[in-house]
C-alpha cells in the first residue's frame, strides 16, 4: 500500500513538473509526418535518419517564422514547405497514386485568431498545395476550392505550377506497383472492404500547428490521399473541422490517419468541442478523439494538437506516427514509434 502511494505521489510530481516545464519553456511548434502500421524493425538506421533529417529541417523552418516575429500561419507553412518539398512524405513530392495511377493532393490552412480557412482538393499541378490553400484563405470568399477550378485560381494568385510527373519517386511507384499486383484481379478494392483498402495505406500525410508571439495558433495539412483512391477521392485533411482546425480559444489540431473515420466523425472540431464545451483538458480531449470515437469507429491514426498555453498532445492508436515539436527555447524532439515518450 506504501509503495504503491509513493509511486502515486512520484507520478503525480513528474506530471507536475511536466506542466512547469511546458509553462516555463512552451511548445510553439508541432508536427507530423503521417501515421500507419509500420514497425520499428521495418524502418531502417539510414530512412530513420532521413526521416530525423527531415523532421528537423521542418521544426527548424518553421520556427525561423516564429523567431522573426511572422504568424503561425508563416510557420505553418514553412514547415510544411520542407515536408512537401521532401520525397519522403505522401504530401507535394512524393504524393500516392490513385487507382489510375495519377496524383491528386488535398491541403487546407486555418487561422485560429479569425477562424478562417482555406484549402483545396484533388489538385495535381501545383507544387506546394498549401500555398494554394492559403492562397483560397486570403484571397477568395471561400474555403474550399478543387480539380482544376482550384489550380487556375492558384496559378492566377502566383502559386507555384508543376508538372505531374514532379510528384513521382522511385519508392512510391514500387508501392505503386505492389498495390497493382494486390489488386489486378478487381478493378478496385471496395471500400467496404476496410481492411483491404487501408492495408494499402502508406504513411506521410504531413501537418503543422503552432504559436506564435502574439498567441495566435495556426492549424495546416497537405497529402496525396490514400495509396489507390478512387480518382475524385477527398479525404479529411482538406475538410475543415474534419483533418484540420484550429481556434485560438480552444487548440489547433491537424490530423492523418483513414481519412473517412475522421470526416464522420469530424475529428478535428469535435477535439475543440470538447475543449470548448466539455472544458476538458487538452491532452484527455485529444485521447477522447483518437481512443474513444476514432478507434471504436474502426479508424487508425492520430493527431497533433497545440494551444495557447503551448501545451500539446500527439495521440495516435496505430504502430507510429512521425511526429515532432520545437519549443519556445529551441529544444526539439522527434520521435516515430510508440514505445518513444515525449
Ligand atoms: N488522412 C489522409 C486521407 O485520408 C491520409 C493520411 O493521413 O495518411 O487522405
Amino acid at each position: 500500500m506504501k509503495i504503491r502511494s509513493l509511486l502515486l505521489a512520484c507520478c503525480f510530481c513528474s506530471q507536475m513538473l511536466a506542466a512547469q516545464q511546458q509553462v516555463a519553456d512552451p511548445v510553439v511548434l508541432v508536427i507530423h509526418g503521417g501515421a500507419g502500421t509500420i514497425r520499428p524493425e521495418q524502418l531502417s538506421p539510414a530512412m530513420r535518419d532521413s526521416l530525423q533529417a527531415a523532421l528537423t529541417q521542418a521544426l527548424r523552418a518553421g520556427y525561423a517564422q516564429l523567431q522573426a516575429h511572422h504568424t503561425a500561419i508563416d510557420a505553418v507553412q514553412a514547415a510544411i514547405h520542407v515536408m512537401e518539398n521532401s520525397p519522403l512524405f505522401n504530401a507535394g513530392k512524393g504524393a500516392v497514386y490513385t487507382s489510375a495511377g495519377t496524383h491528386e493532393m488535398d491541403a487546407a490552412i486555418m487561422d485560429g485568431a479569425t477562424l478562417k480557412a482555406g484549402a483545396v482538393a484533388a489538385v495535381s499541378h501545383i507544387k506546394n498545395p498549401i500555398d494554394a490553400a492559403i492562397a483560397v484563405m486570403r484571397q477568395s470568399p471561400h474555403v474550399l476550392l478543387v480539380g482544376k477550378g482550384a489550380e487556375d485560381f492558384a496559378f492566377a494568385h502566383g502559386v507555384q505550377w508543376a508538372p505531374a510527373d514532379y510528384f513521382d519517386t522511385p519508392e512510391r511507384k514500387r508501392q505503386w506497383e505492389r498495390y497493382r499486383q494486390r489488386t489486378s484481379k478487381q478493378a478496385f478494392v471496395p471500400v467496404s472492404s476496410k481492411d483491404a483498402y487501408y492495408d494499402l495505406h502508406e504513411w506521410g500525410t504531413v501537418g503543422a500547428v503552432a504559436l506564435d508571439e502574439q498567441g495566435h495558433l495556426a492549424a495546416g495539412t497537405s497529402t496525396g490521399g490514400i495509396m489507390g483512391k478512387l480518382p475524385g477521392r477527398v479525404g479529411d485533411s482538406p475538410i475543415i473541422g474534419a483533418g484540420t482546425y484550429a481556434n485560438d480559444t480552444t487548440c489547433a489540431v491537424s490530423c492523418t490517419g483513414t481519412g473517412e473515420y475522421f470526416m464522420r466523425s469530424l475529428a478535428a472540431k469535435t477535439l475543440s468541442d470538447l475543449i470548448a464545451y466539455k472544458h476538458m483538458p487538452l491532452q484527455q480531449a485529444a485521447q477522447t478523439v483518437i481512443f474513444h470515437i476514432i478507434q471504436p469507429m474502426g479508424g487508425d491514426g492520430g493527431l497533433i494538437a497545440l494551444n495557447k498555453n503551448g501545451e500539446f498532445a500527439m495521440p495516435f492508436n496505430t504502430s507510429g506516427m512521425y511526429r515532432g515539436y520545437i519549443t519556445r527555447s529551441g529544444k526539439i524532439f522527434i520521435a516515430f514509434f510508440q514505445d518513444e515518450s515525449k
